[in-house]
């Protein structure tokens, strides 16, 4: 079956932008009266469109509404920054007030876009948040959008990792609200721990625009954000650390094949057993010690620096493997955390008990209106359609995009691969035409360089240190005889122009066949491919892109391993066989369709998570709005209550009948949640008696929680029972009920369900003593 027969029936419908170009007549008429308008007539205008009762709160546009409001939005962002939206950006905005994903390519502009659909859903009296990659371009996008949104009369506000509870308020409260994805989904998760209505962040959930939707929506659907309460860790043995240094591979202890376990040897055990002494590491009082073991083992031989993490300021920073990123407040498990931390003798950081967790896919379905803009999103339709009900729009760009997309350079190893990848960049150097080459990850990144450096080439590194660092470095990428290299996501969101930032030799460099981009091997999905290509021949410059891939690149190693190498040319090692593109191709549909896998299987599993949270939720809401709480325990202790009652007042005794219930809630939530991780961690090896997972799962999952409520009542007037209430109201910590001092929030990239899950058979598997 052809590649393009495949994309044809594996295409879904998209949106039809025939009614929306149909209106863009009407937009150009009234152009020339909208121009005439002074600034604060513009505004009034908007303002007026803003209080028609035909707009506010209507479901969709009127048709002339929509007209009239698209004249003046492009006015405002001609008059604000000089950039009168084309066509097909007011096509994509919408396409968006619709409700849709919009695919539009990279430099088309969607950072406008976005901005002036919130506008319009700001108009019809809706409250919008946008979703960004990361704090850098929520901040940056805020900013640069702020003239546009002034002259619609639209308020808008920011938030980052840095801002305050009152910070956060305020953007809130405006009408347009940027953020980080994870830090709109941490002040969801703060605020299920508040105890008073005035200590809430975040207003009802209502429209959401998602920046670079497929990178949020499906990559990182199944990330968990996590909230956790702050506990003191032990620190990982430095001992043992040291110890498995002086493990000998392949004698001491092995790696499985797939490179995801490591286990101790006998040779191994009887090193450490006399190391540590004599004991018996198998011994059931020892299993602590053979846990820590374990994690060190794990920690020195499979988690590897530079390529899992990198060490900065004295701590472990994880990359996220997928982009070659520094995932900021991102950890591992608690113990591996440490045992690398020990690896690298570093001070071992605060620890949590797991409060409460979600993940970015249940955060954006709280949304009751989601859209989104990319550039790749019809490679994702089908999940866009599966998993959140959104449909996609494919807009076309301004100018047709002509960059040269060259086939593939297949070579039989790494090595051949980079000797002719570095040749190619001299030769292309050599013209002066500006280069951008996209690496796997860090440890590539640096590999290159060094190789460049020594073949005489200078080049710049974006090494995942930070976003602003980088988008300053990639707005240069496009500079006469730049060579930069960078892992796919760095930088993204930033645009590169020919000629550099200021564009000023750009007509020199298109001439010289503008932006070239290597990559330099395939990603796990043709949808990241095409991400990188996608940085060249923005708006209808020249431009050019080629991969250069080997058969020992990662992808075919660990999804078409038992492929055969076809034959090469024996000089260069490359190879021109059909055969090997075709294999090529393949291994990267199975990754694709692994990753498929596993993101439904996390939906399967967190659907009856979240029915049981929304419950919880929903009986916390009533507790924190209401006077709930105080008439459960009036109810259960009548004598108590009112005896109190005549001590201390109504108000104080229903703050403190509120506290109460929260606590026991918070805690039985808490309680329940690492119950269910417990048991989603188990029920892998019931999968071996050839039991569904999944039924398993549900079906021990709902007894537990079936009681809940009702013991949350108990617990709640038990304490009320017995605490001492005084005018200024109760002290639970005094009665030995003990919040959480601190939260922090992180995000876990592995989860139980493939890098996690591997971990903990491995861990099970490893604590089984071999034969
Ligand atoms: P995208 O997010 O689609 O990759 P950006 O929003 O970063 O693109 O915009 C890319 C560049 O295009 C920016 O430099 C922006 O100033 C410019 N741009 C956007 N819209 C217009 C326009 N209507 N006219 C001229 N330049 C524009
Ligand atoms: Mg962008």
């Amino acid at each position: 079956m052809g590649e393009w027969f495949r994309r044809l029936i594996g295409r879904p419908g998209t949106v039809d932008l025939g009614p929306y170009r149909r209106l863009l007549g009407q937009v150009g008429d009234r152009e020339p009266t909208v121009r005439e308008l002074p600034d604060e007539e513009l505004t009034a205008s908007v303002t007026e469109l803003r209080a028609d009762e035909s707009v506010a709160g209507a479901d969709r546009f009127p048709t002339d509404k929509l007209v009239e409001f698209s004249a003046l939005a492009r006015e405002a962002a001609r008059r604000a920054l000089d950039e009168r939206p084309f066509d097909v950006q007011l096509l994509g905005m919408m396409a968006m007030l619709s409700g849709n994903v919009i695919e539009m390519a990279t430099g088309e502009g969607k950072t406008l876009v976005g901005a002036l659909t919130s506008a319009g859903y700001a108009i019809r009296g809706r409250r919008v948040h946008i979703a960004s990659v990361n704090d850098y371009l929520a901040r940056r996008d805020a900013e640069w959008m702020r003239p546009v949104y002034d002259l619609l009369g639209v308020s808008v506000g920011w938030i980052g990792q840095d801002s305050t509870a009152d910070e956060r308020r305020a953007a809130y409260a405006c009408d347009v609200c940027y953020g980080a994805v994870s830090e709109l989904g941490f002040d969801v998760l703060r605020d299920r721990l508040a105890y008073e209505e005035s200590e809430l962040v975040v207003p009802e959930p209502d429209v959401l625009i998602v920046d670079e939707a497929d990178s949020v929506l499906v990559d990182e659907a199944r990330v968990p954000l996590v909230l956790a309460g702050a506990i003191e860790q032990s620190a990982a043995d430095p001992a043992l650390a040291e110890l498995v240094k002086g493990l000998g591979r392949g004698v001491h202890y092995e790696i499985e094949e797939d490179a995801r376990a490591a286990h101790l040897t006998n040779a191994g055990i009887d090193r450490v057993e006399a190391a540590l002494g004599g004991i018996d590491l198998y011994g059931v009082e020892h299993m602590a010690t053979l846990t820590a073991v374990n994690l060190a083992l794990y920690a020195h031989a499979l988690v590897e620096r530079d390529v899992d993490y990198i060490v900065r300021d004295g701590r472990i920073q994880l990359i996220d493997d997928n982009r070659g990123r520094v995932a900021t407040l991102q950890r591992w498990p608690d113990g591996l955390h440490a045992a690398v931390e020990a690896k690298e003798g570093l001070v071992t950081s605060e620890s949590g008990e797991v409060l409460d967790t979600t993940t970015i896919q249940a955060l954006v379905r709280r949304y009751p209106t989601v859209c989104g803009m990319t550039g790749t999103a019809v490679a994702v339709a089908e999940q866009l359609r599966e998993f959140y009900e959104l449909e996609v729009a494919v807009v076309p760009p301004n100018v047709p995009c002509i960059r040269k997309d060259e086939p593939d350079r297949l070579y039989v190893t790494r090595d051949d691969k980079e000797d002719a990848l570095v040749a190619h960049i001299s030769s292309v150097h050599g013209e002066g035409r500006p280069i951008l080459i996209g690496t796997l990850d860090v440890a590539e990144s640096e590999r290159l360089a060094r190789r460049l450096r020594r073949a005489g080439l200078e080049c710049s590194v974006l090494n995942a240190k930070n976003d602003a660092e980088e988008a300053a470095i990639i707005a240069e990428a496009g500079r006469e005889g730049a060579i930069t290299v960078s892992t796919q996501m760095a930088g993204r969101g930033t645009d590169i122009r020919l000629g550099g930032r200021d564009a000023q030799d750009h007509d020199r460099v298109a001439e010289i066949g503008g932006l070239y981009v290597i990559g330099t091997g395939r990603y796990s999905s043709s949808r990241l491919d095409d991400q990188l290509r996608g940085r060249a021949g923005r708006q209808g410059d020249p431009g050019g892109s080629v991969f250069f891939t080997s058969f020992e690149d990662d992808v075919i190693v660990r999804h078409a391993s038992d492929t055969a190498v076809p034959s090469a040319d024996p000089k260069t090692g490359r190879i021109e066989d059909a055969g090997g593109k075709w294999s090529m191709n393949h291994a990267q549909r199975v990754a694709e369709g692994e990753l498929l896998e596993l993101h439904r299987n996390t939906w399967r599993y967190n659907k009856l998570v979240e029915v049981q949270r929304s419950t919880v939720l929903e009986y916390r809401n009533k507790v924190l709005h209401s006077d709930l709480a105080d008439k459960e325990l009036a109810e259960r202790c009548s004598e108590r209550h009112a005896e109190l009652l005549g001590e201390v007042g109504a108000e104080v005794l229903a703050a403190a009948a509120r506290q109460i219930v929260l606590y026991h809630l918070d805690q039985r939530w808490s309680e329940h949640f690492a119950l269910l991780t417990e048991l989603r961690e188990g029920i892998h090896l019931r999968a071996l008696g050839r039991r569904n997972p999944l039924d398993e799962f549900n079906r021990d999952a709902v007894p537990p929680f079936l009681n809940l409520l009702a013991e949350v009542r108990e617990q709640a007037a038990e304490t009320f029972r017995s605490v001492t209430i005084t005018p200024e109201g109760v002290d639970l910590a005094a009665s030995g009920l003990k919040r959480p001092t601190a939260t922090w929030t992180y995000l876990v990239r592995d989860d139980q369900f493939d890098e996690g899950e591997r971990f903990m058979s491995t861990m099970k598997r490893a604590m089984r003593r071999p034969k």
